[in-house]
């Protein structure tokens, strides 16, 4: 066995209300200790706001806590997600991106409006605004509002009308690139984990170039098991982490007791013996 299945249930990928999870970070950490999670990151999008806190409570109940951020970046013209973990949590180069993607979500929620305008709804950019409040602003506020204005029933129904990666979501040369993003992060000891590869529009053969890219700029990992991925995308992932050496994370990027998320710890099952874990080497 493994010297890292020491930590039995590991969970690497998880957002609070500082971005567009329900809970707040101390709310969060409690949930993880309730289900059993014994090594545990907040990854919320583009802010290390929650970490303090989030690492003080985890202390407290002696949880193993680990510093997380999910960073927006594009490859190719495509939003992607990379979750960096195991930092300083002053690092300027992670905090200058931060604040350069903080911006930008702030612009992009304006074009979003903008958009939305255009297909009849009304400019719900200030609402989006005063409903984020400390937290970063994202689609999800856009949606909470589409579905409380009655424009849709429920979420999942503004995403696909709106929002998602088919719509709104598509939104072109928004984000840092990623191999900026990189080339700003490698080789200082954080991991840099591509986050859940199989919710992008990539066929297999594109997924490898992205994970060939990756490699070569300074990526370290790659999500192989994330929320509730099916099984055989899980097996996929397992094979790709080992052909393009990069070190297997796992995480349920749970955001609350709402919509398509999985509980905190849980996500499909994966295969130990058979990949390099990110937590392999942290103590
Ligand atoms: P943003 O960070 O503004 O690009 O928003 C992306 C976030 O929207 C993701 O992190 C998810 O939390 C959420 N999201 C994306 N697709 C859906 C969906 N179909 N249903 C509910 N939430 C979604
Ligand atoms: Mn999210
Ligand atoms: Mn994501
Ligand atoms: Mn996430």
């Amino acid at each position: 066995m493994p010297e890292a299945a020491r930590y039995r249930k590991v969970d690497l990928h998880s957002h609070s209300n500082r971005s567009d999870g329900r809970f707040s970070p101390l709310e969060l950490v409690d949930l993880a200790v309730e289900q059993g999670v014994t090594l545990f990151s907040l990854t919320d999008h583009d802010t290390l706001d929650g970490l303090a806190e989030a690492r003080e409570r985890a202390f407290e109940h002696g949880l193993s806590f680990i510093n997380g951020v999910e960073l927006s970046t594009q490859w190719n013209g495509i939003p992607l997600h990379m979750v960096a973990l195991n930092f300083s949590a002053d690092d300027s180069a992670l905090l200058s991106i931060v604040e350069a993607n903080q911006r930008i979500r702030l612009d992009r929620a304006q074009r979003i409006a903008e958009l939305l305008v255009k297909q009849g709804l009304p400019n719900l950019f200030d609402e989006a605004v005063t409903l984020a409040g400390e937290s970063q602003l994202g689609r999800p506020h856009f949606a909470a509002l589409l579905v409380e204005k009655g424009f849709v029933k429920d979420t999942n129904k503004a995403f696909d009308r709106y929002l998602g990666n088919k719509k709104l979501g598509q939104l072109r040369d928004v984000w840092p690139e990623l191999e900026e993003v990189l080339a700003r992060l490698a080789g200082q000891g954080m991991e840099l984990v591509l986050a859940h590869p199989k919710r992008y529009p990539l066929t297999v053969t594109k997924l490898k170039r992205l994970l060939s890219d990756f490699k070569k700029w300074g990526g370290t990992g790659i999500e192989i098991a994330s929320g509730n991925e099916r099984p055989d995308s899980v097996r996929l992932l397992e094979r790709l982490s080992i052909e393009f050496d990069l070190k297997a994370s796992v995480g349920s990027d749970y955001h609350g007791p709402f919509g398509p998320w999985m509980q905190l710890g849980k996500f499909t099952q994966i295969q130990e013996s058979k990949v390099n874990l990110v937590w392999q080497s942290w103590d």
